[in-house]
């Protein structure tokens, strides 16, 4: 799409360009997008007046099909004297829906020339408080935007890292204000983040690597968001980063992070403008009237922490402005991991981390969880009688699947102590992987063994469920 400037007509257009289904009716004189109907004729997603749906009486439609579950983004302000637990932040006041089966495969297939604004109402039709769209604070706000277009009421959650620059906290409530809405910022622990400050001080990602920092100031604030939802929105799209988004489809069963009802499969990510081009998300934003982040006029593409973005030149790529002292193929933090390729984190190469970051920071570290030496699995394999048994997970901190089940396992380990049940961990990368290999049954990370009191031979976790339930369901029924 060239530079010059389009009416919102055009700009409409662009954004139903991929359905060639649709017609688009509504007054070209309109100013104010809330004077716009929208109206798509053979596709399911029917005329939406903006103005209209955004209304009190399309909010409490909405109230009754979801009892009291309440839109956050419906509310005009909220209580500035309840700051919600990020814990309980996404958890809804009433859950009544069940996920339904279905092929993700098939539907990212047939949503895969659909246009965003088509996407982004069929996801919000499908999961009503259930979703949220993730926002980075930068060009994503165009999710926003779609999710406005609907008419649908919609949540919007973001992970104040406590890294970013002022120019996005800026942006954030300027977009607040810009739609009317509550952001729902999701913090890290704190007691993590002065864990890692007073070990390694405040720039630590310059000398071992950023997955540390990211994993404690946003992954696990993200996985903490997730667990209350069942789907979430994303902004990634196939032309953001050469060796990790050029997959990226439309809709998803997330590859990493856990849903509302635990286990793998649980969560859906939904990527509307997977298949948009960097330049045609501008000038949608431009003629929608968005605010946009300060810092791009400075230069800075792809926005995150201050201290790990930069401003890019003209012609470089927009990834180049992320973690420039790491490699370009991996410049994921960990909240689209799932975008690397699985054989190179899951542990069936040669167990480095994808980012040079071998000797990364230890996972798994309940004051319930054993820390297992060599040695001491060599016994566990010899006693053929002993007190307790034992539960043990083989892992290596760097692999995604093992990140993703960690707080599933400290929460088992919490329910199981004094229960005669250990609960330990094996750290079987590197030197020990052989090792584990011919005696411990490793295939892939992470491993998950059951050694019973009364016998030497371990049995292994069948499953890929990795939540909290399924784990005790394993241990009890092998006890
Ligand atoms: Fe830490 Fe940089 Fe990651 Fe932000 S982007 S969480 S500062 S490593």
């Amino acid at each position: 799409m060239s530079n010059k400037s389009v009416t919102k007509f055009e700009a409409l257009t662009m954004a139903l360009a991929f359905t060639s289904s649709t017609s688009i009716a509504f007054s070209s004189s309109s100013s104010s997008r809330t004077e716009q109907g929208i109206h798509v004729s053979s596709t399911k997603f029917q005329p939406s007046d903006v103005s209209h749906l955004v209304s009190p009486a399309a909010f409490n439609l909405s109230r009754k099909r979801s009892a009291a579950v309440k839109a956050l983004n419906a509310e005009s302000r909220r209580n500035h004297s309840v700051v919600p637990s990020a814990a309980t932040t996404f958890v809804p006041d009433v859950v009544e829906k069940g996920v339904e089966v279905e092929d993700f495969e098939k539907l990212a297939k047939d949503l895969e020339n659909a246009s965003p604004l088509e996407i982004m109402d069929k996801a919000l039709e499908k999961y009503g408080n259930d979703i949220a769209i993730a926002f980075s604070g930068a060009e994503d706000v165009a999710l926003i935007e779609y999710a406005h277009l609907t008419g649908r009421p919609y949540r919007v959650f973001s992970l104040d890292t406590g890294r970013l620059n002022p120019e996005t906290y800026k942006f954030f409530d300027a977009v607040e204000k810009h739609y009317n809405i509550r952001i729902e910022y999701m913090f890290p622990d704190s007691v993590e983040v002065q864990a890692l400050v007073r070990t390694k001080g405040l720039f630590s990602f310059y000398e071992d690597g950023h997955q540390e920092c990211c994993r404690v100031r946003k992954v696990r604030p993200l996985r903490r968001a997730l667990k209350g939802l069942r789907a979430w929105i994303t902004g990634q799209r196939k032309d953001q980063s050469p060796g990790t988004r050029s997959e990226v489809p439309v809709v998803q069963v997330d590859p990493v992070f856990e849903g509302l009802d635990g286990g793998s499969g649980s969560l859906v990510k939904w990527n509307p403008v997977a298949n948009v081009g960097g330049n045609d998300v501008w000038t949608f934003l431009r003629t929608m009237g968005v605010p946009v982040n300060s810092l791009h006029a400075q230069g800075f593409v792809s926005i995150g922490c201050e201290p790990c973005t930069r401003a890019v030149l003209p012609g470089q790529h927009e990834r180049e402005g992320r973690w420039w002292w790491e490699d370009a193929k991996a410049k994921e933090c960990g909240l689209h991991k799932g975008n690397i390729k699985e054989e190179t984190v899951n542990g069936n190469g040669n167990g480095n981390n994808v980012n040079g970051n071998e000797s990364g920071s230890d996972i798994f570290n309940g004051n319930d969880i054993v820390n297992l030496t060599r040695p001491g699995m060599e016994n566990l394999l010899k006693m053929e009688d002993r007190k307790d048994a034992w539960i043990v997970v083989l892992y290596a901190p760097w692999c995604q699947f093992c990140q993703a089940m960690e707080a599933s396992y400290v929460e088992l380990g919490e329910e199981l102590a004094g229960s005669g049940i250990k609960v330990g961990k094996f750290r079987a990368d590197g030197d020990e992987k052989a090792f584990a290999q011919q005696e411990l049954q490793l295939g892939s990370f992470p491993t998950i063994l059951f050694f019973p009191k009364h016998s030497s031979r371990p049995i292994k976790y069948p499953s890929e469920k990795r939540d909290v339930d399924s784990l005790t369901a394993f241990v009890n029924a092998l006890r």
